[in-house]
C-alpha cells in the first residue's frame, strides 16, 4: 500500500498546471507518466547566463545583455527575418526573429526601451546578432532570468525550457519525508536531506553540483541503490523461506562424474558443491552459475540434474535457441540415459504424435529430464514432480518467462547460467537476489586464442591468410556487426562479404543473420556444426554458446563498435580444442585512444571478469546498452561507475536491516517503507512500476 504521503508524486503529470494532452505524450516520453517520474528526471548540463556588455561578448557565447532598442528592421520578404536593432554604451546587437516566432516582438520592443535580453551570442559578417532569444524582459523583472540554468532532456517537440518548467513544478509538489538513511552513514558521505538533495539536482549552482559524484547525486543514487537491494532481499529471503524438496548428492551423479573422459576443474567441483549444498538442504535454490562460454556450465548442471533423477525428481534444462538445446540434449543424452535416466529434447519443432508421446512421458514422470527451448513454457508441458530448473542464458528469458517454469512443480530448485561477465562491482545490482557462484579457469587443454587488431585497409591480407587457412582445413566465422540504423545496409554488407568468399571458397560458405527464417538459420548453423560448411558469415551472434570444436578462427570487423564482453564471447567459440586459434578484429582506423586500450585488453587477457572490470574503468560506465544487455537494472540516478561503492554498502545496508528489522516496525523501518514505495521497484519484473 502507498503511504498517502507519496499521493501527489504519484497523480499523472497531466495534474500539473499546463501540462495538457498536446505536451503530455512529449513529456511522459521523455520522464514518464508520473509526477515523480518529472521529479526523478535529472538536467544534463547547465548554461551560465552571465550579465555582461555588448563588447565584451564573444562568439557563441551566452549571455544575458542590458540594453536600449533603437530601431526596427521590419523584412521586406517573408524568407527575411524581423531584426531589432539594440545597443548599450559599449556596442550594438541585433535581435532577430524569423516567421511566426517574430509576431508580436515589435510591440514588446518598443523604440527606446531598456530591456534584458539573453541568448546565445553570434557574429553576422561585422555585427553581433541573437537570434530568437530566450529571454526578453523588462528592467524590473531581471529576476526572471536565471544565473545557472539547468538543461533537461528534450524531445517530441518540447523545448528543454518548457521540460524545465514542469520539473521545476513536480519539485514543488514534492513532500518533505522522514530520514531513511542510516544518520551515521549520512553524517559520513556529508549527504543532504531528500528534499534538498532534489533541490540541488534541479536548481545546481555549478557544474560540480551536475557531477554524478556530488554529495546530492550520490545521496539520491544510494537511495536509489538501497530501496532496490531491499526488494531483491525481500524477494531472496521470501524464495528461501518456502520449503523445498530435498535433492542431496547422489552415488548415480557419481557414477555419471566417473565416466566423463575427463576430471572436473577445481572451479567446477566448487560449483557443484555450491549447488549441492543448496539442493541437499531443504532450502529453495536461487543460484547464478557464471562462466564464460566454453567453461564447462553444462556438465556442472548434468550432475545436479542426476542428483535431482537419483531422488526420483524431474528436472528441465531450458536454452534460448534451437540449436542450443540440440547441442545440451546431445551432450546429456548418452551419459544420463547410461545410468537409466530418460532424457527428451522438447522444441517448437516437435509437433503430433511425437510431440505427444513427449508430453506424455514428462506428465507421467516416465521422463526424468527435459532438455528444451521455449516450448517448455507452454501450459501443455506438465510434470508429474519438477524439482529442479536450469536456464541457460538466463538474461535470454523473461522473468516472467522463468517463473512460469517454475511454477510447473512445488518449490522448485532454479539454477540461472550466463556467460555474459559482468564486472564483480556490479554484481549486487544485477543479481541481488541470487547467489552466485563462478567458473573462472578453463578446462585443460586449451590453447589461448591468439588475438591481433587490424585495420580494415588490410581485409584483403586477412581474406588471403584466411581462404588459405580454410583450404588448409580450417574452419571459420566472419562477424559483420549492426552497426548502421538500417538492418538492411548492414544485410547488404554481410551479404556482400559472404559473396566476397564464395568466390574464392564456393558453398564452403555460409551466411546467417536475424532476418533469416529460423528453419533455415538452424540447417546453415548445422551444416557449419558438421563440417560441411567452412566459413560461418553472421551479421547478428545468433547463437551465443554454440561448440564447434574444429572452428579456429574468428575475424570481427568493426570491432571497435563491438562491447568488450562481447568480443570476448564471440573470441570464445573458438580455441576450443587443442590446435592453434586465431582471433583478428578488425577496426576502422583512426581508433582514439580509449578505443586501442580497450582492443589492447583483449590481446593481454582471456579473463571473461577481468576484462568486464576494466572495461567499465576505460569507459567509466558509458556503456550503458551494454550494461543492460548484460542484466544492470536502469536506474535512474545510479551511474554504475561512479557509484559502484555505493552499491555494496547498499547491499549490506538492506541485508542489515531485514535481519534488524523485518517488519519494518522501527522509526527507521517506516520511513523505508516509504522509500520503497517511492521507488516501487517490482521484483517481479525488475523494473519500477508506475
Ligand atoms: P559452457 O556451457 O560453460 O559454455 P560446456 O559445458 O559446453 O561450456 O563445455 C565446453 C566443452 O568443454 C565441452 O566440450 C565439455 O565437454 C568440455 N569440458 C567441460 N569440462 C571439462 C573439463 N573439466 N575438462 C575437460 N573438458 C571439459
Ligand atoms: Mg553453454
Amino acid at each position: 500500500m502507498r503511504p498517502e504521503i507519496l499521493f501527489p508524486l504519484f497523480a499523472p503529470i497531466t495534474s500539473l498546471k499546463g501540462v495538457g494532452p498536446r505536451i503530455a505524450p512529449a513529456l511522459e516520453r521523455i520522464a514518464g507518466p508520473l509526477v515523480r517520474d518529472l521529479l526523478f528526471l535529472a538536467p544534463h548540463g547547465l548554461i551560465q547566463r552571465p550579465c555582461l556588455a555588448v563588447a565584451e561578448v564573444g562568439p557563441e557565447e551566452v549571455a544575458t545583455l542590458r540594453v536600449t532598442v533603437t530601431e526596427h528592421l521590419r523584412p521586406r520578404s517573408p524568407q527575411q527575418p524581423l531584426r531589432i536593432r539594440a545597443e548599450d554604451e559599449t556596442g550594438r546587437i541585433d535581435l532577430v526573429w524569423f516567421g511566426n516566432a517574430s509576431r508580436g516582438i515589435e510591440g514588446r520592443l518598443p523604440v527606446g526601451a531598456r530591456r534584458l535580453i539573453s541568448g546565445r551570442v553570434e557574429r553576422f559578417g561585422l555585427d553581433l546578432q541573437m537570434v530568437h532569444p530566450d529571454y526578453v524582459v523588462e528592467e524590473a523583472r531581471a529576476g526572471e532570468i536565471p544565473e545557472h540554468e539547468t538543461v533537461y532532456p528534450a524531445g517530441g517537440g518540447l523545448a528543454p525550457r518548457l521540460v524545465r518548467r514542469f520539473a521545476l513544478a513536480a519539485l514543488e509538489r514534492a513532500p518533505d519525508l522522514p530520514e531513511w538513511q542510516d544518520p551515521a552513514w549520512q553524517a559520513g558521505r556529508g549527504f543532504p536531506a531528500w528534499l534538498d538533495a532534489l533541490r540541488v539536482l534541479h536548481s545546481p549552482s555549478s557544474e560540480a553540483d551536475l557531477s554524478p559524484a556530488s554529495a546530492a547525486r550520490s545521496r539520491l543514487a544510494y537511495d536509489e541503490l538501497l530501496a532496490h537491494q531491499l526488494a531483491m532481499a525481500q524477494r531472496r529471503s521470501h524464495r528461501r523461506s518456502g520449503a523445498a524438496p530435498r535433492l542431496p548428492g547422489s552415488a548415480l551423479a557419481g557414477r555419471i562424474e566417473a565416466a566423463l573422459p575427463f576430471r572436473l576443474t577445481p572451479d567446477q567441483t566448487s560449483a557443484l558443491g555450491d549447488i549441492r549444498s543448496d539442493l541437499g538442504g531443504g532450502v529453495r535454490m536461487s543460484r547464478l552459475l557464471q562462466g564464460d562460454v566454453g567453461s564447462g556450465k553444462t556438465v556442472v548442471a548434468m550432475l545436479a540434474l542426476g542428483d535431482a533423477a537419483a531422488a526420483g525428481a524431474q528436472s528441465v534444462l531450458m536454452a534460448p535457441t534451437e540449436i542450443l538445446a540440440r547441442q545440451h540434449f546431445e551432450t546429456l543424452a548418452a551419459p544420463m540415459e547410461a545410468q537409466g535416466i530418460r532424457v527428451i529434447l522438447l522444441t517448437g519443432r516437435d509437433r503430433g504424435p511425437g510431440r505427444r508421446e513427449k508430453l506424455q512421458r514428462l506428465a507421467d514422470g516416465s521422463a526424468g529430464v527435459a532438455v528444451g527451448t521455449h516450448a517448455l513454457f507452454q501450459d501443455e508441458v506438465k510434470f508429474a514432480r519438477l524439482a529442479l530448473a536450469v536456464i541457460d542464458e538466463q538474461h535470454r528469458f523473461g522473468v516472467g518467462e522463468r517463473q512460469r517454469l517454475l511454477d510447473k512443480g512445488e518449490g522448485v530448485h532454479l539454477l540461472s547460467m550466463s556467460a555474459t561477465p559482468i564486472p564483480r562491482t556490479l554484481e549486487l545490482a544485477a543479481y541481488g537476489d541470487l547467489d552466485v557462484s563462478r567458473i573462472v579457469g578453463k578446462p585443460p587443454g586449451r590453447t589461448p586464442v591468439a588475438t591481433r587488431a587490424a585495420p580494415m585497409t588490410r581485409v584483403a591480407e586477412v581474406e588471403d591468410r584466411l581462404v588459405a587457412a580454410v583450404l588448409g582445413g580450417a574452419q571459420a566465422f566472419w562477424i559483420c556487426p549492426l552497426v548502421s540504423e538500417s538492418e538492411l545496409i548492414d544485410l547488404k554488407a554481410a551479404e556482400q562479404r559472404a559473396l566476397e568468399l564464395q568466390g574464392r571458397l564456393g558453398s564452403r560458405v555460409g551466411l546467417v543473420h536475424g532476418k533469416l527464417p529460423p528453419a533455415e538459420k538452424d540447417a546453415v548453423m548445422a551444416d557449419f556444426a558438421s563440417g560441411k560448411v567452412r566459413v560461418l558469415v553472421a551479421t547478428t551472434v545468433v547463437e551465443v554458446g554454440v561448440n564447434v570444436p574444429n572452428a579456429t578462427i574468428m575475424v570481427i570487423e568493426q570491432a571497435e563498435r563491438f562491447g568488450l564482453a562481447q568480443l570476448h564471447q564471440l573470441r570464445g567459440r573458438v580455441g576450443r580444442g587443442r590446435a592453434e586459434s586465431a582471433c583478428v578484429l578488425l577496426y576502422d582506423p583512426p581508433l582514439s585512444d580509449t578505443a586501442q586500450r580497450r582492443l589492447d585488453i583483449l590481446r593481454r587477457s582471456d579473463d571473461g571478469f577481468a576484462i568486464a572490470e576494466t572495461d567499465l574503468e576505460l569507459r567509466g560506465g558509458g556503456d550503458a546498452l551494454g550494461l543492460r544487455q548484460s542484466g544492470f537494472p536502469d536506474y535512474v540516478f545510479v551511474d554504475p561507475f561512479v557509484h559502484r561503492d555505493l552499491i555494496l554498502a547498499a547491499g549490506d545496508d538492506a541485508r542489515l536491516v531485514l535481519a534488524r528489522d523485518p517488519d519494518f516496525s522501527t522509526p527507521r523501518g517506516q520511513a523505508l517503507r516509504v522509500l520503497q514505495a517511492l521507488f516501487d521497484w517490482r521484483p517481479e519484473t525488475g523494473m519500477k512500476g508506475a
